[in-house]
Parts: C-alpha cells; sequence; structure tokens
C-alpha cells in the first residue's frame, strides 16, 4: 500500500482542486467515521477518476476487512466464509445472505461506501426508450447492469456488484463528451428495469413478465427467484389451458392455495398443479391481475375485471389469444376466473359445428335472405354465439354492411362493424338496434333479445327491410313464444316476422383415438329410442392421453330448426299449448333436437349418455316423434354397422 495520502494522491494527478481537498478535510474532521473519498466525490470530484487512483494506489481497504470492522463479521466467521468461498465459489455477496449475516440492503451499503458509489432505487423510475441505444440488451442482461439516465454530461448506470473488468468494459459505451457514473442498485430492481426498458414486445411470455414491473409493494419484494417461481407456475396453468382448448381458467382459493381448473368442452376439470402452487397463489393473482394494467393489485374485495392478449405457440404456429378476466373475494381469498379468447376459434365455419345435412342446407338458404329474422335459441353455454358467429362469417362480404350489438366483443372481424353495450352510459342492446337503422346496414346482429324493447326493435329492424340475426335464451325452439310473451310482444305478431329458430345444444364428441364399442344402459336406451330392447351397436371412448381420460374431445352441434311458415300459423289457435305448437312444428317440417341427437350416437359421434346429459324435454319430444326414431333405426340397421368407429376427423369437432 502506498504511504503516500489519499488526499495528496488525488491532488497530485489532478483529480480535486485544494479547495475541494480542505473541505473535505475538515468535512471529515467533523463527522468522524466518514472516508475522505466518499466525501470528496460528495464535494464533486469525479468518481470514476477518484476510484481509479483508490485501485492504482491500492488505497483501498478489502471489503473483507470492511465488513468485519462494520460489525457484520466476526474473524472466525470471515474465515469460514473465504473457506466456503474457496470450496464452493459461490459469490461472498451470496454466502453473506444466505447465512443472513447481512441483508441486501446492508450490503449494498457496505458496498456503496467501500466503492464510493451512491445506491439509486429503480422502482419509481420510468425508462426513457432513447437509453436502449447506450447499453445493448444482450450486454445489459449478461452482466446485470442497466443504463437509467442520460444528462447532458454523464451517462447514469446502475450495476448490481462490484466487477472492475465490468466497469472497463462499460466504458467502451461512453460517448466522447459524457461521463460514466456508477450507482449500485438491488439486482431485482436492475433486473425489472432492464425488462422495462427493453420492453420486450408481445410474444407471451415476455408480456407475461412485462406486467411484473409495476409498482406494488408486495410483488416488488418477490426476489428474482420466487419472481421466476410464479412465472413457471403461470407458463404452466396458461399453457395447459391452450394446449387442452379450455374455454376458461378459474383459479380458485383455498383455505391453504388455491386449485385450478380448467373448462374443455363445457365440463370443468381440475388440474394437477406444481408442489409449490399453494405458496405462490397469491403471487400468481395478483400477476395475472398486473398483466391487465387496468385491475388494482391491493384491491381484493371488491369485483374487477379486465383483459390482456397474449402470443402462444402451439404446435408449431403461434396465435393470438386473448384472455377476459374478472375477480371476485372468496371466504378463501381473491377467485379468479379468465375467460380464454382464441381468436381462431370465433373463425369457425357453419361447416365445422356439425349440423346434420337437411339443417345446414336450409340454414345457410336461409341467412343469405335480405330480410327476417334468424334467431338460435339455447341455454348460456349451447354455442348460440358460435353459431351466430358462423352464419355472419359465411355472409360477411365487402359488399354488404354488417353491423353488430354485442355484450361484450370476443372476437373481432373484418368486414364487420362490431358494437359494445355500455351499461355505465346508458348504451343498451335497444338503444344501438335504433341507432342501426340509420346506419344503413343490411344485416343486423343483436347479442340477445332479452327485453321487450329490443323485441320490439328487433321487429321493426325486420319490417324495414333488414336481415336480424339475435339469440334468445329458451330451452327449444317453440319454447320462444311463451318467452317473447315474457317481454310483452303479441307472439303471433312476433312469430310472422320471424324466418326460422334455431335450437342447438352442444354435445362432446366422443374422442376418436380411445373410441370402443358398448352396451349403454338399458334404461337410457328405452328413454332415448322410446323401445324396449332396441338392438344398436353404440361407441363410446374408454378415455386415453389425447383426451385427458375423459373418452371425449372437441363437440359438435345438436340442433332442432323451425321455420315457421304462413300455413303453419294460420293453422294455429292456441299459442299457449306447447305440446300443439311442438307438434304442429313437427308435422310442418322440424325435426326435434332429440332425432337429430340419436342419429349422431348411431354414427358414432357422440353417446348417448352425452345426448342425455345435453338435450332437453327428451321423454316428450321421444313421443312425439317415435314414427322418426322408428325410421332411423330401421335405416341404421339397413346400413350395417360398417364405420364403427368415429374416423379422426376434425370438421365435425369443434371447441367452443
Ligand atoms: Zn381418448
Amino acid at each position: 500500500m502506498s504511504s503516500k495520502k489519499l488526499g495528496q494522491l488525488l491532488l497530485s494527478q489532478s483529480v480535486i482542486s485544494k479547495e475541494q481537498l480542505d473541505q473535505a478535510l475538515a468535512l471529515q474532521k467533523e463527522e468522524g467515521e466518514r472516508y475522505l473519498g466518499e466525501i470528496l466525490i460528495e464535494l464533486g470530484a469525479s468518481q470514476v477518476r477518484v476510484n481509479r487512483v483508490l485501485d492504482l494506489y491500492n488505497k483501498r481497504k478489502s471489503l473483507e476487512d470492511m465488513l468485519v470492522s462494520s460489525g457484520y463479521l466476526t474473524g472466525t466467521q470471515l474465515v469460514d466464509i473465504q473457506q466456503e468461498h474457496f470450496e464452493t465459489h459461490k459469490s461472498f455477496r451470496d454466502i453473506l445472505l444466505e447465512h443472513c449475516l447481512i441483508t441486501e440492503k446492508e450490503y449494498l451499503q457496505i458496498l456503496s461506501r467501500h466503492f464510493n458509489l451512491p445506491i439509486i432505487s429503480l422502482t419509481c423510475m420510468n425508462p426513457d426508450r432513447k437509453l436502449r441505444r447506450v447499453v445493448s440488451e444482450e450486454f445489459s442482461k449478461r452482466n446485470q447492469v442497466v443504463v437509467f439516465e442520460e444528462g447532458d454530461k454523464s451517462i447514469r448506470v446502475a450495476i448490481a456488484e462490484i466487477n472492475t473488468l465490468l466497469m472497463e468494459d462499460l466504458q467502451q459505451f461512453r460517448q466522447t463528451n459524457k461521463e460514466m457514473e456508477f450507482y449500485l442498485a438491488p439486482p431485482d430492481e436492475i433486473d425489472m428495469f432492464i425488462r422495462n426498458l427493453f420492453n420486450l414486445g408481445s410474444d407471451s411470455d415476455v408480456s407475461m413478465k412485462k406486467g411484473l414491473h409495476r409498482s406494488d409493494g408486495e410483488l416488488r419484494r418477490q426476489s428474482p427467484k420466487a419472481v421466476q417461481r410464479t412465472l413457471k407456475i403461470m407458463d404452466y396453468i396458461f399453457n395447459t389451458a391452450l394446449k387442452s382448448e379450455a374455454s376458461d381458467i378459474h383459479l380458485e382459493a383455498r383455505e391453504q392455495g388455491g386449485t385450478v381448473k380448467l373448462r374443455v368442452d363445457g365440463t370443468l376439470r381440475v388440474i394437477s398443479m406444481p408442489e409449490d402452487f399453494n405458496r405462490e397463489y397469491v403471487s400468481v393473482i395478483s400477476r395475472i391481475k398486473i398483466l391487465t394494467r387496468s385491475m388494482k393489485i391491493d384491491e381484493k374485495v371488491v369485483p374487477q375485471d379486465g383483459s390482456f392478449r397474449g402470443r402462444y405457440k402451439i404446435g408449431d404456429r403461434a396465435k393470438l389469444v386473448d384472455f377476459r378476466v374478472s375477480t371476485v373475494s372468496s371466504s378463501n381469498g381473491e377467485c379468479v376466473t379468465i375467460r380464454v379468447l382464441d381468436q381462431d376459434k370465433g373463425k369457425v365455419t357453419l361447416e365445422q359445428l356439425g349440423f346434420s345435412g337437411p339443417v345446414y342446407e336450409k340454414f345457410n338458404e336461409l341467412i343469405r335472405k335480405p330480410e327476417g329474422m334468424i334467431l338460435v335459441s339455447g341455454p348460456t353455454g349451447s354455442g348460440k354465439s358460435t353459431t351466430l358467429y358462423a352464419a355472419l362469417n359465411s355472409v360477411a362480404d365487402p359488399g354488404k354492411k354488417i353491423i353488430t350489438a354485442e355484450d361484450p366483443i370476443e372476437y373481432t372481424y373484418e368486414d364487420i362493424v362490431q358494437t359494445q353495450l355500455n351499461r355505465a352510459r346508458d348504451v343498451d342492446f335497444s338503444t344501438l338496434l335504433r341507432a342501426f337503422l340509420r346506419q344503413d346496414p343490411d344485416v343486423i346482429m343483436v347479442g340477445e333479445i332479452r327485453d321487450p324493447e329490443t323485441a320490439n326493435m328487433a321487429i321493426k329492424a325486420v319490417q324495414t327491410g333488414h336481415l336480424l340475426l339475435s339469440t334468445m335464451h329458451t330451452v327449444n325452439t317453440t319454447k320462444s313464444v311463451g318467452r317473447i310473451r315474457e317481454l310483452q310482444v303479441e307472439p303471433m305478431v312476433f312469430l310472422s316476422y320471424t324466418t326460422a329458430i334455431m335450437g342447438q345444444r352442444l354435445a362432446r364428441s366422443i374422442c376418436p383415438d380411445c373410441a370402443e364399442a358398448y352396451l349403454p344402459d338399458l334404461r337410457l336406451l328405452r328413454t332415448c329410442f322410446g323401445r324396449e330392447g332396441v338392438a344398436v351397436q353404440l361407441v363410446r371412448g374408454k378415455g386415453c392421453s389425447k383426451c385427458d381420460d375423459t373418452g371425449y374431445r372437441g363437440r359438435l352441434a345438436v340442433t332442432e330448426l323451425w321455420v315457421p311458415t304462413a300455413d303453419e300459423l294460420d293453422g294455429l289457435e292456441d299459442l299457449n299449448d306447447q305440446l300443439i305448437l311442438r307438434s304442429n312444428a313437427v308435422a310442418y317440417g322440424m325435426r326435434p333436437m332429440i332425432l337429430d341427437g340419436l342419429n349422431k350416437v348411431l354414427r358414432h359421434q357422440t353417446t348417448l349418455e352425452e345426448l342425455a346429459r345435453v338435450v332437453p324435454t327428451i321423454d316428450a319430444d321421444v313421443e312425439l316423434c317415435q314414427g322418426m326414431i322408428d325410421e332411423l333405426l330401421e335405416r341404421h340397421s339397413a346400413a350395417g354397422n360398417e364405420d364403427l368407429i368415429p374416423q379422426a376427423d376434425s370438421r365435425n369437432r369443434v371447441s367452443i
């Protein structure tokens, strides 16, 4: 070590002026404990040059000595740590932190004094994009350094660890007239800043990580390792959901941690999660909320909703997926449900819905008429909107004005003007519909007819020569008559403007990879076919890895199409009697849903159990069309049982 005093050395190297030295010495006398170098930098001496002189003349106390003299380590502990460092090659810092001999903050403070570098907090800083050009992303990530500010005279760099080689390396990025100033910052803050600065674009897992840097006390305290753990779990959840084509992801809080369920083909299933999921549940929820950029992380009581978009690689192609997030607070904590809106699914065609031949042809013909009202009926989850969108897609062309009122917009289409309800501003279906009539449309789609105003506006739209598509929440086609009466509209008037009502359900398709012949429950056979001792060869999926052991993969529509003609309506006196209404509809050509379903069961597309699960009013309808069921059975036995196992044909499978 040079015997020359530091002050004199700095003076002789013209790093400081005589005045600065005198002032610093006076301050050191006054404040006792402080280092001269530290004070000089505070007084405006160049940080880089002071440090260079310290190193050049070996004027720096060793960090180890400093830790001992500051009371963090005893001499024996120091020997132990040096030994461990020697054996494991772990960094000094890591060993100290692992043994809890020092906190991250204290370590930075020691470094700060030892190397005369100030500490900076990066959490509240917004990265300026122009900083990207100073030091490359690759260099920043590899060395855990980041440029966080650029002034007229200096470039400010945050580093996590003292590394003289690195600091020399960084000089290469120096611009002629600017000095590099170094600051110390915690490693996780530097990581966050790097990610924010280079704004890692739109691919899924990065856009997910991007959200991490919004400041939130709870998350900021997470160590980088903990962050990685949370992200890994999130990746696992989203990848599993997308791979199994789930429509919804449910995260439910439990007393200890939580559970993840996926809705696949309309049914919920629990997915097994990595062991540490319970511990990470709350962080996962917070990070999902951050991704939406609109939800409040600290708000855990009031329900919230938001959305985000990600790009995912599925198979060998990337696709855009929107996620709609909503939260509720349960007795065990916050629960999140995420609707998965795969934009590809919005492009399902009528052909892919699995309509039977005659229904497809008729429906396809009717949606091409210039006017009239076409409704799709069914309960929630029966695929009503999918059918409507498939219909719209099939008639969409740039030569037509198509306008929609949706609640909310889930999929977006070119060539279609899509609008969304806004309850807060009193914009509902009927207000939109009224406005649409002034927009000179050809085709209008309204999400649902659920109030008298919308029902009346819909009729008006048809009267003025438009084609209107909508849905109604009813059990089957003929029950729409009762529903419209509830909406205070005269059923006969309504029906006279109605071109067709499609009733529909989604039945799960048999997995083609594990299909096997089986004998269903005899009572079920009797109920569905209306006959004792029906001898038919049916098929089910026995469960395999491809269908997650459910025996089903994808879904297909089971439908009935009612086209109430003037003749049919003329003959009707009582619209209140469902039985009369329905048998009359059958007499005029409607084929009840059960018939379409049985046909699909006999063709080994779905199972009898599945049919019984989704199709309503089986008993009454079987009685109503017993003759047609018998005919179906006859035709089937005449055709024989050759294609017993369904082919892996995706045309009839759709994930909705
Ligand atoms: Zn299978």
